[in-house]
């Protein structure tokens, strides 16, 4: 009780400095929760009802739901109410059918961040296939540059810490040495990658289409392959950024303004890529840096922070102390926007 008290006077005394005058939010799956093992993911999912909390608490403090064209003219001209703007990553299946029905009773706009090898369904969601394999298997082994690797996978901490080792690894790679690398990791599975956690999981481009074409949606991209950027050489790099937003122009016949840095952290994105941004022709680029907007985010379009209400936590109290910028503020050394 007393806990509780002294986060909501911390929460009230942050909102002034923290609070902005609005936000980005950041969600990859709506889906309902299910039971089983898990390992990392159940953090990118919130369950549809949770989805109709968060954007009814928000209708209720009447918030301004904008689009992110709308965004920059937006951050020069705040006006009084608070906005927001919603973003989904990598292109899931069910952000056509579990989130669109919701967004649409609530007439709220989203942006939809396509990767575009994703969608052609030539490439799978490793974090996905990687949490399956995993929890299916009780010891994993690969070969990779030569050397043998092995995993003890009797325990929960055992399949935890594997995954986050496995993904650590893949992080941090370039294209050669990404497909290399899952080649090695999903060679023997037990399923098939390709169509469970490729085609079942990700939009194809019929369906990007329709959704493109749908009044409160907009098609931004990912990226080719959901690559780490820091680990790409100039010209891999560019290809990308420029080539996803090619890719995808010529897909959907209009010109594509957004892009979403895939793993958009301080270790896989800074002045090197927001410059690439620019140069590459986005109008806007969002990181996974967490904190609000205020009239300052106006020069910083190519490096713009997003709050995530990850669905590892009760979702309306996690979006009210997000909300406040109080845990940003933390997180950010006490500044207002994050760093480069
Ligand atoms: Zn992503």
């Amino acid at each position: 009780m007393m806990k509780a008290l002294l986060m909501r006077a911390a929460m009230l005394a942050a909102r002034p400095f923290y609070g902005g005058i609005g936000a980005v939010h950041v969600m990859h799956r709506i889906v309902p929760k299910t039971g089983g093992p898990r390992l990392d993911n159940p953090a990118l999912e919130l369950d549809p009802h949770d989805l109709d909390a968060i954007l009814s608490w928000m209708k209720a403090r009447r918030y301004d739901f904008i689009t992110l064209d709308e965004l920059p003219a937006r951050l020069d001209k705040p006006g009084r109410r608070k906005f927001v703007c919603f973003t989904f990553d990598d292109g899931y299946r069910d952000n056509l059918e579990n989130a669109l029905p919701i967004f649409e009773r609530h007439e709220v706009p989203f942006t939809l961040n396509i990767t575009t090898a994703y969608t052609d369904h030539a490439e799978f969601v490793w974090w996905y296939a990687l949490e399956d394999l995993l929890c299916a298997e009780d010891q994993f082994g690969f070969t990779w540059e030569g050397r043998e690797h092995g995993f003890a996978l009797g325990t929960m901490e055992e399949k935890l810490a594997a995954f986050e080792w496995i993904s650590r690894l893949i992080r941090s790679c370039d294209l050669d040495q990404h497909q290399r690398l899952l080649a090695a990791l999903f060679e023997a599975a037990p399923f098939d990658p390709m169509t469970k956690h490729g085609r079942e999981l990700i939009l194809g481009w019929d369906e990007v289409t329709k959704m493109d074409l749908h009044p409160l949606v907009t098609i931004g991209s990912h990226g080719i392959h959901h690559l780490t950027s820091s680990k790409l050489d100039e010209t891999a790099l560019v290809e990308q950024f420029a080539g996803s937003k090619r890719l995808l122009e010529q897909r959907l016949n209009h010109p594509v303004r957004h892009i979403a840095y895939p793993f958009g952290g301080p270790q896989a994105v800074g002045r090197r890529e927001f410059q690439c941004a620019r140069e590459c022709g986005y109008a806007t680029a969002v990181t996974t840096r967490s904190a609000n907007l205020f009239p300052a985010s106006a020069a910083a379009l190519h490096h713009l922070p997003r709050l995530c209400v990850s669905g590892n936590y009760e979702p309306v109290p996690r979006l009210s102390l997000l909300e406040s910028g109080l845990v940003s503020a933390r997180q950010n050394g006490w500044k207002r926007l994050p760093g480069d």
